[in-house]
């Protein structure tokens, strides 16, 4: 780090309770968004109130130093992006102040959906819905002037803008609203009377171009919105600032007005042969009154079918477009007959749709909406060359010119040779366009300027706008003066108002620079390093460097030098891949932010969900990996300590990787960074216990009872924590007297069978093996009494997963390799592998084959499978046995998340309810929070029990008996937080045969029975 950059930081750290990050691994963390585009900057913040964002911003108005807030870094054009200062509001301004029942204040880095949430119990909403409402800030929602779908009925959310409390350039706090120039005259002006009169003379000075040069389109998000502020004296300083993405002000509180929810809605999916069909049907809807009216072109279509099998099957290949059309009402039978009335209108009438699907019920109308919100991200799922770049993804045009303008379209497309995905909110004329092209290509890259210009030329004849609710960042700034002319000028006197030495977002909306839109593009990979510089590159023509104040920014950009003597560790890698796959998983992540997601309808990461820092997040990761591989970050980072903090953050649940719309491997990719951390520095004293925990339950159980005394000997688990990190408070699991392995060995299951068919061989892994023995012997005796002959090796080992999840891969490896030997000479005998415990499955399909370089791990990978999928697969073929008796009990089951990673479903559910009295309640509450080896450690120990809150909380009712979940973990963790008993499904299948009877006791065991106390 440099002696300028550590000054700044400790001087920052001096003044601020928040965070002051300066690390070149944080900083890449800020360096992009959801944009094409990346810069590092100098240093990043995270204020804890409005106290820390004045006096940073005072610091870097006496420094010079630009300043960029960022909310959850969803933007598409680069907005939150620059050298200077990143603001980051996301991480602790988060709260919700105050609720009126009409208006609702909360700090700007508050979730749009979280606050939905906060006021949905009170039927209410804020209504203007961006796409990516589970993960974008209000902050950036109301400093972009987002709208959405719903724009038709709530229009964009500068409209219930009440009041901001802002920070302006020179630290100045204002709680700002409607405003009139101050009548005292004998004081020395406030710099908010300043700005108040100097705004009220502009206006009214330029009140005839500002109303000129306004366009026709019914959306508009370009420059800034000058239109309707003034009202006589009066200028509404609120609703300049908002929508000025940061240029203006910083916004450290917002009151916002609240819509009422809808009481009833319901959506018709409208199916059409031609574009031009549904461009004209848009102007039968319109009249009709809808609250959303989106459009989504053939490409759209048919690759929101190969994404996922229910488009398939409702949509036909030969639809060239569809609408969306939503409609709400006081009651269900209003919703229904507007839906029938437009369906029958253009089907019959106009013959314009060749199709009209309903949905009235929550599940249906979801999907639908999934179609239109989802399909977007899931673009980046389809491995090509080229990618579907989001840089004129925002323009609009007024509605009724859809059927010329879309032609006009076309050939521009045409004559570019580009095709592009297209959907949009057709009601208000908003068109997301997604060019394809490849980021790799030079030649690509240079078609990007003259496409855009081409364009928005078409765009602005028909009275549009070059942005409708994205604004104008990196991409579309430059064409600012093209759409507004001689309004530019009056915006950057607007700018010199507020800003007079130009440190908040330089770059945005006021900049002169010509080539800002291939500026500062994102090097995905290598290559794009190479080719990036000649059309402004990563390190070169950075838009902020044209700024005043970004010319005097001391310089932090770039990587250090590399530092002779270390490895570059990933010249070698430790998985079965090569370094272009490697580069081009990093470069799969396009930065949407939907990873950043604490809603309850996914599960996502479950490390962010409790520490929602963005280093925290599956984006970082991959960020991480990608400037390492692209040397925006020296190799050698991948030694650090502060890589280490980053990986550390990753437990290796995979809930990225199948949640993910754009599908990145993130396991994977931290999977060989952590494996060249180890193999550069080897493994701490904690961590190597972490990946011996099967040599500790080993050693627990052949010291029985020795073992379980320890484990509950106040001294001994003291010395524990000191030399292991296993957390003091941390209820384990006792050792059993007997080790599975050794009692098959005893009951002759160690032998191969040498009956034909329906043979299986156990898999055991750590748990069953030396702390539940029932569990397996469970197994062993529901499948022989199916019929099933059981072999269980006496050689195999135990997964290794904590190995892999820790970096430990050169012993991995040796562990994976002696599994799969053996495993693959099982199934060429004819046997099925089949495992108890979730994170041996995930070991078996998945993380052996990344390991082990030849055909064997492919061979075990085809024919592993989880023992509760086994048994319902034996069902489905009619050949499970159904004589099972009542057990009468409620059950919380609790999915863990390495089996919701491998795609099953649901088969223990399943089986489940074949037994007759039990009811089983589907948990869906996320992570456990124990994630493996994780929530075991002292330093992880309070962290891991709150992200297993919600499943806590909802096993505690009192109408469910014990959780049930095949994971050992997530058992320990909730028998520990739940203070109840947790079963594996297979124990309570062996109980209904009658097969185990003493299992029963488990249903009401107290709480001190389940653990040495
Ligand atoms: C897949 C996808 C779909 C999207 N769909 C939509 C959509 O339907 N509608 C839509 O409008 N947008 C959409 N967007 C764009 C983006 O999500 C929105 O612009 C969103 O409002 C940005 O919020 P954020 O918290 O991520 O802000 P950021 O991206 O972090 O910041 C956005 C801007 O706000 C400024 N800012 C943030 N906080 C403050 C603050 N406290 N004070 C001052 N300035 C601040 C930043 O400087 C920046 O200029 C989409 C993006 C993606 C990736
Ligand atoms: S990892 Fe996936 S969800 Fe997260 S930012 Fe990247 S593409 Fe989006
Ligand atoms: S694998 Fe799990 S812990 Fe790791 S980044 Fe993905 S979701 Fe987070």
């Amino acid at each position: 780090m440099d002696l300028n950059r550590e000054r700044i930081r400790d001087d920052l750290r001096g003044l601020v309770k928040g965070d002051v990050l300066a690390d070149d691994v944080y900083l890449q963390l800020y360096a992009s968004d959801a944009s094409i585009y990346q810069i590092r900057p100098l240093m990043v913040v995270r204020p804890r109130g409005t106290e820390d964002v004045v006096s940073t911003v005072r610091y870097a108005a006496e420094n010079k130093l630009p300043l960029h807030a960022r909310g959850a870094g969803t933007g598409l054009a680069g907005e939150s992006l620059g050298k200077g200062i990143v603001v980051d509001f996301s991480r602790y301004m988060r709260r919700v102040l105050e609720f009126d029942g009409s208006t609702v204040s909360i700090q700007p880095g508050m979730v749009h959906a979280q606050l939905n949430q906060f006021l949905r119990p009170h039927g209410l909403q804020f209504g203007p819905d961006p796409a990516m409402t589970q993960v974008t800030t209000m902050g950036g929602v109301v400093s972009v002037d987002s709208g959405g779908s719903h724009w038709l009925k709530h229009g964009s959310a500068r409209r219930h803008v009440e009041r901001l409390q802002i920070v302006l350039a020179d630290g100045t706090r204002w709680d700002a609203a409607r405003e009139s120039p101050t009548d005292d005259l004998t004081g020395e002006p406030t710099r908010c009377d300043q700005v108040v009169s100097q705004l009220v003379d502009c206006l009214t000075g330029n009140a005839a171009i500002i109303r000129e040069h306004q366009p026709k389109s019914v959306v508009n998000r370009c420059g800034y919105q000058l239109a309707d502020v003034l009202n006589g004296e009066t200028v509404d300083v609120a609703r300049v600032v908002a929508g000025s993405a940061g240029t203006l002000a910083l916004i450290t509180q917002l009151t916002v007005a609240v819509q009422p929810l809808p009481k009833h809605c319901g959506v018709t999916l409208l199916l059409f042969d031609r574009l031009e069909s549904a461009a004209r049907a848009v102007m039968e809807v319109l009249p009709t009154n809808p609250s959303a009216c989106d459009l989504m072109d053939r490409r759209h279509l048919s690759l929101a079918r190969e994404a996922a099998v229910p488009f398939d099957l409702i949509i036909p290949a030969e639809i060239e477009a569809a609408l969306l059309v939503e409609y709400e009402g006081e009651t269900p039978a209003e919703v229904r007959d507007q839906l029938n009335h437009i369906v029958d209108r253009l089907r019959r009438r106009k013959r314009l749709a060749i199709a009209g699907l309903i949905a009235q019920d929550r599940e249906e109308t979801e999907l639908y909406w999934r179609l239109s919100h989802g399909a977007t991200p899931t673009l980046h799922r389809f491995k090509a060359t080229t990618r579907p770049l989001p840089f004129v993804e925002d323009f609009a045009v007024p509605p009724h010119e859809f059927p010329e303008f879309l032609p006009r379209l076309q050939n521009v497309l045409k004559q570019h040779q580009v095709t592009a995905s297209l959907y949009g909110h057709a009601g208000q004329g908003q068109l997301h366009l997604r060019p394809f092209l490849d980021p790799n290509n030079p030649g690509d890259l240079a078609r990007m300027t003259p496409l855009a210009t081409d364009l928005y030329h078409e765009v602005l004849e028909f009275g549009g706008t070059i942005s409708g609710e994205h604004g104008d960042g990196f991409s579309r700034t430059q064409f600012i003066r093209l759409q507004y002319g001689p309004l530019t000028d009056v915006f950057g006197e607007v700018k010199r108002i507020f800003d007079p030495s130009g440190i908040l977002n330089p770059g945005k909306v006021i900049e002169d620079a010509p080539d800002l839109l291939t500026s500062c593009l994102r090097p995905g990979l290598p290559a794009v390093a190479q080719v990036a510089s000649p059309l402004g590159g990563a390190s070169g023509n950075d838009p902020a460097e044209t700024s005043s104040a970004a010319a005097e920014l001391p310089v932090s950009a770039g990587p250090p030098p590399t530092s002779a003597g270390k490895l570059n560790p990933l010249t070698e890698l430790r998985l079965t891949w090569s370094r272009e796959p490697l580069a081009a998983s990093a470069g799969d992540c396009n930065g949407c932010g939907a990873c950043r997601s604490q809603s309850s309808d996914e599960r996502m990461c479950p490390i962010f969900r409790y520490a929602p820092a963005e280093e925290s997040s599956p984006r970082a990761k991959a960020n991480l990996m990608r400037a390492i591989l692209s040397g925006d970050l020296n190799p050698s980072t991948l030694a650090d300590d502060e890589f280490k903090g980053i990986a550390d953050l990753c437990v290796h649940c995979h809930m990225c990787r199948k949640e993910c719309p754009a599908g990145v491997d993130i396991p994977r990719l931290m999977m060989e960074g952590k494996g060249a951390f180890v193999q550069n520095n080897g493994l701490n004293l904690k961590d190597w216990a972490m990946t011996r925990v099967d040599t500790i339950s080993w050693l627990g159980q052949f010291l029985n009872p020795v073992g379980n005394w320890a484990i509950g000997n106040r001294p001994v688990r003291w010395f524990l924590e000191k030399l292991l990190g296993i957390s003091q408070a941390r209820k384990l699991p006792r050792f059993s007297p007997r080790s599975f392995l050794r009692i098959a060995a005893r009951r002759k299951l160690t032998r191969t069978t040498r009956r034909a068919g329906g043979k299986v061989l156990y898999f055991v892994d750590t748990f069953a093996n030396y702390h539940d023995p029932q569990l397996a012997l469970a197994l062993v005796e529901v499948l022989e009494h199916n019929g099933i002959a059981v072999f269980v090796h006496p050689d195999q080992l135990s997964s290794g997963m904590p190995m892999i999840a820790l970096g430990a891969l050169a012993k991995a490896k040796e562990v994976a390799t002696h599994n799969v030997a053996l495993l693959a000479d099982a199934v060429r005998q004819g046997y099925v592998i089949v495992t108890t415990e979730p994170s041996a499955a995930m070991c078996l399909k998945h993380e052996y084959s990344l390991l082990v370089p030849d055909d064997d791990a492919g061979l075990v990978a085809q024919h592993a499978v989880e023992a509760c999928a086994f048994l319902w697969q034996l069902h489905r073929a009619g050949r499970l046995r159904l004589d099972l008796k009542p057990v009468n009990a409620r059950l919380g089951y609790h999915q863990p998340c390495h089996l919701r990673a491998l795609e099953i479903g649901t088969p223990s559910e399943n089986l489940l309810r074949l037994i007759p009295g039990l009811v089983v309640h589907e948990i869906d509450a996320g992570c456990s929070g124990m994630a493996g080896t994780f929530g075991l450690q002292r330093k992880n120990f309070r962290a891991s029990l709150r992200a297993g809150r919600g499943l806590t909380r909802a096993l505690r009712d009192p109408n469910i008996n014990a959780g049930v979940t095949e994971c050992s973990a997530c058992k320990i963790q909730m028998e520990q937080a739940a203070a109840k008993p947790t079963l594996h499904p297979i124990k309570l299948l062996a109980l209904s045969y009658g097969l185990m009877p003493e299992v029963a006791e488990f249903l009401t065991a107290r709480s001190e029975e389940l653990f040495v106390s």
